[in-house]
């Protein structure tokens, strides 16, 4: 698994991009020139990895867009040592983001092949995340919470309650709201039964399912 000069220079090009596209969190854009994105992928498609669009991984699923993932943690206000939960571990990219950045991680997927694969796969390349579940996010990870971040990466009909009762007095939850379509939504806690809500604009997500399989 190699990462040479040429990937990196194709990293700092994306980098650049996201600069464009309005990306301004500098820890979020290190950790972007530093994880080789192109690990994640099937080798297949390295060509593609340091190109702005989502692209398909293992169990139908998707690797989501470089911007996206930069835009929801940027949102999420990652500081070093914070406990997040990311709902959608899928191939990992997020969760290695967030782990980049200090952050203590707490993942789950639904998908057990694909749990597999990056739980094998991410301790090979230096990422630790401190537990990453096989099971259904739409419950959370009571266990360990509550927590300053919940990070979905999947597109949620609605907000899960017990994400809400998961998250710290405090802390911020980034979570892709609708159907079709989704609207980038900040959900902040201010009091064990006051949340406010923000909204950040449309994306396409693959859907938050219920159950794990
Ligand atoms: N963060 C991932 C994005 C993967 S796409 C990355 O960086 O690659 C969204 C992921 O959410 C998929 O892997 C999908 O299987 C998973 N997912 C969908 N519904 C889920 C649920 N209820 N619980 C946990 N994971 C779920």
């Amino acid at each position: 698994m190699k990462d040479d000069f040429k990937h990196k220079g194709l990293r700092k090009k994306l980098v650049d991009t996201l600069r464009l596209k309005g990306i301004t969190d500098e820890n979020v854009l290190d950790a972007i020139n530093t994880i080789p994105r192109h690990l994640f992928m099937d080798s297949g498609f390295v060509g593609h990895a340091y190109v702005d669009k989502a692209f398909p991984i293992a169990a139908d699923q998707t690797i989501s867009q470089p911007y996206t993932v930069a835009r929801q943690t940027e949102l999420l206000e990652v500081e070093k040592g914070d406990k997040i939960l990311e709902i959608g571990t899928g191939s990992g990219y997020q969760t290695a983001v967030l782990l980049e950045m200090g952050a203590i991680v707490y993942s789950i997927e639904r998908q057990n092949e694909l749990f597999k694969k990056t739980k094998l796969f991410l301790p090979k390349i230096g990422y630790r995340p401190k537990k990453l579940i096989f099971g259904d996010g739409y419950q959370g990870y009571e266990e360990e919470a509550p927590y300053d971040g919940i990070i979905v990466t999947a597109g949620a009909p609605y907000v899960p309650k017990s994400l809400l009762s998961q998250l710290a007095i405090g802390g911020r939850m980034v979570i892709p709201l609708g159907d079709a379509v989704q609207i980038m939504t900040v959900i902040t806690r201010e009091g064990p039964k006051k949340f406010i809500k923000k909204e950040y604009g449309e994306y396409r997500f693959v859907p938050l399912l219920e159950d794990k399989n």
